[in-house]
């Protein structure tokens, strides 16, 4: 009697050896593949050792990059004039209260080899949320509206990026990314043939080409994913039905993103 459960112990630690080593071999293996899979595609910003450049495909650690210039003005300077990207340095703006204020503020141009129009001006903002806005114009916007609307992106329509004030305008709480300009609210899209998206009225629009518009919104919502910490859509809440919030608010070392 012994003897045979024994056995049966025996053959059950056998089996549950090779079932550990079989999932050991399948997850180096899958490790294997995704390695070959990346270093095919052959993107630096899919690595995290790589220094970014602005000039490359976005990838996997473009976003955590991107918030790490938040540290480094003269580097963002750097990678946007060597991108291409038109703007200019704005003048710092000094804290009013708390943890208001900032120093590394860029304003892009609407004249340059690589312009970002908005309308009527584009607002100042910290380097990293205008490096991530040009990349988002070239990778994902310029994209999404050759193909869901056939024409180009003429500019922007924004509800602003500077302003000193908690989270949601309220006495007390965290302080909102608004507050060192390190976050832009974007509320509509202009095209080069004159029509208009707007987040009120196209996010779940009914008028002409309410399809297509409302997909070009989710696809430009989708892609700012990757290149800003923080992105809040008519999804998120009522608070954001009018516009897409944007920021680069730093998470730490885990890099977490809020895509909503
Ligand atoms: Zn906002």
């Amino acid at each position: 009697m012994a003897a045979r459960r024994r056995k049966r112990n025996a053959r059950a630690w056998r089996t549950g050896r090779r079932t550990i080593a079989l999932a050991v071999w399948a997850v180096l293996l899958a490790g294997i593949v995704y390695g070959l899979y990346l270093f095919g595609r052959g993107h630096p910003e899919d690595l995290p050792w790589t220094k970014l450049d602005l000039a490359q495909p976005v990838g996997l650690f473009t976003r955590g990059k991107l918030v790490d210039l938040n540290d480094d003005y003269p580097q963002c300077r750097i990678l946007m004039d060597r991108a291409g990207v038109a703007f200019e340095p704005a003048p710092a703006i000094a804290a009013e209260a708390g943890q208001c204020g900032y120093a590394n503020g860029v304003r892009l141009l609407e004249a340059g080899a690589r312009t970002t129009p908005f309308h009527p001006r584009s607002p100042p903002v910290q380097c990293q949320v205008a490096a991530a806005i040009a990349l988002w114009e070239w990778h994902v916007v310029q994209p999404a509206a050759r193909r869901h609307m056939k024409t180009s992106l003429a500019g922007y329509d924004q509800l602003g990026t500077y302003n000193c004030r908690r989270m949601y305008g309220r006495a007390d709480g965290a302080w909102s990314e608004h507050a060192t300009a390190n976050a832009i609210d974007i509320s509509g899209f202009r095209f080069a043939d004159g029509r208009r998206v707007t987040l009120l009225q196209d996010w779940n629009g009914t008028g002409p080409d309410a399809a297509a518009k409302a997909a070009f919104l989710r696809e430009v919502r989708d892609g700012a994913c990757d290149l800003f910490a923080t992105v809040l859509s008519p999804d998120y809440n009522a608070a954001h039905a009018d516009h897409f919030h944007l920021d680069q608010a730093d998470r730490g070392a885990m890099r977490g993103g809020a895509c909503r």
